[in-house]
């Protein structure tokens, strides 16, 4: 079952499960409002069960493709039947932002195994996540590239064996931008990203730094390592998809072309390696690889990440929600590309940031912090109220 089936990384997924048409069958795809690619992959595979963003694209949807034997349902409720549909084993969390909480919640709740590259999921739930999986015997395998390449290189490897996690960066299109020139920042130069391509919500958060953050705080989770102890590289190439260094001092780096499918294909076959029509490293020309350290001066939201961790409870997702809204209105010529770090640090300030116990805590706190996040925009003469901004979360 893919959530997220149109977007980046659904549609490599897609890719993956057609180069290996013996080892899957598609259950179930859910996406939001691209029904023209979902026609198409709705044509090719015949997944028993589709849903999409409301009741507008599921007539647009029907228009397109024959539906028979095919359920349609909208919103969060059809994600959920999606990811929880008896017949899926696993469930890949593609959908972008807080929209795939609640669905990749329910799969581990389901004891469905997760392929995450959702990171709101495990930002903003990742204890109640974790918890999920233990009681079910869940596995939650990640699909981004740093976190599967510390997937690789601990190998099974505890807490207690790790010294470091150590996640590479490319550092963005700003790494080498001055610092006082970042409230010019348009948003065309901020969705031009060197190495990876990616939609436009994770190329403004690479461009700020906060996607680093985020995958800090999931790296916490899904390793169990407490942040002093998790350090992010700056790594231009990005060859090196990261590194774990061991108690013994030894350092082990993941390497691979940077390709999403390498990933996304290590998640699906895993514990296996499959042979795969991927390109691998060229090394017979020469090549230079740097790592430095990251600038938290000129990307506070790294600093925000380490922050929300340090205060715990909701404060991750918070910080999450702060940052979602930021973006938008960021990419909607709202807000400047400096209102995205002041936006977050200000929510984080804002509230006190309780426990997360349940689902609803943290929903709750999503409501909380977007709505503080639109204030601080609209204070800043940015009209982060728009109807732009992504909708609140509900369950
Ligand atoms: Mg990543």
């Amino acid at each position: 079952a893919i959530l997220g089936s149109t977007g980046s990384i659904g549609t490599n997924v897609l890719r993956i499960v057609e180069a290996f048409p013996d080892r899957f069958a598609v259950i179930g795809l859910a996406a939001g409002r691209n029904v023209e690619s979902l026609a198409a992959q709705v044509a090719r595979h015949r997944p028993g069960v589709v849903s999409v963003a409301d009741q507008d694209a599921r007539e647009r949807l029907s228009t397109l493709v024959d539906l028979s034997g095919v359920e349609v349902r909208v919103g969060v409720d059809g994600m959920v039947e999606v990811s929880t549909h008896a017949a899926a084993d696993m469930a890949v969390a593609a959908a972008v932002g807080a929209v795939g909480l609640v669905p990749t919640y329910r799969a581990l709740e389901a004891g469905k195994d997760v392929a995450l590259a959702n990171k709101e999921t495990l930002v903003m739930a990742g204890e109640l996540m974790l918890a999920r999986a233990a009681e079910t015997g869940a596995r939650l395998l990640p699909i981004d590239s740093e976190h599967c390449a510390l997937h690789q290189c601990l190998d099974g490897r505890g807490p207690d064996e790790i010294r470091r996690l150590l996640l590479t960066a490319s550092g963005g299109p700003f790494r080498n931008r001055p610092r006082e020139t970042f409230d010019r920042i348009t948003r065309e130069e901020a969705l031009a990203h060197p190495t990876w391509k990616m939609g436009p919500k994770i190329t403004i958060d690479s461009a700020t730094m906060m996607n680093k953050g985020l995958e800090v705080i999931e790296a916490r989770w899904l390793f169990g390592v407490p942040p002093g102890r998790i350090q992010v590289v700056i790594h231009p190439q990005s060859i090196i998809h990261s590194m774990v260094e061991f108690v013994d001092g030894t350092v082990l780096a993941q390497v691979s072309v940077t390709d999403m499918r390498v990933p996304i294909q290590y998640a699906l076959s895993y514990p296996e390696r499959w042979d795969a029509a991927i390109g691998g490293m060229d090394f017979s020309k020469a090549m230079q690889l740097e790592l430095g350290p990251p600038d938290r001066a000129k990307f506070p939201c790294l600093g925000h990440a380490y922050r929300a961790l340090e205060v715990g409870g909701t404060a991750a997702a918070a910080l999450n929600a702060a940052n979602e809204v930021a973006v938008a209105a960021f990419l909607e010529g709202e807000a400047p590309f400096a209102a995205i770090p002041q936006t977050i640090q200000e929510v984080l300030e804002a509230d006190a940031h309780p426990a997360a116990r349940t689902l609803e805590d943290v929903t709750e706190a999503d409501h909380r912090a977007r709505e503080r996040a639109r204030e601080v925009l609209a204070r800043r003469g940015s009209a982060g109220t728009r109807s732009g901004a992504p909708a609140p979360l509900s369950l």
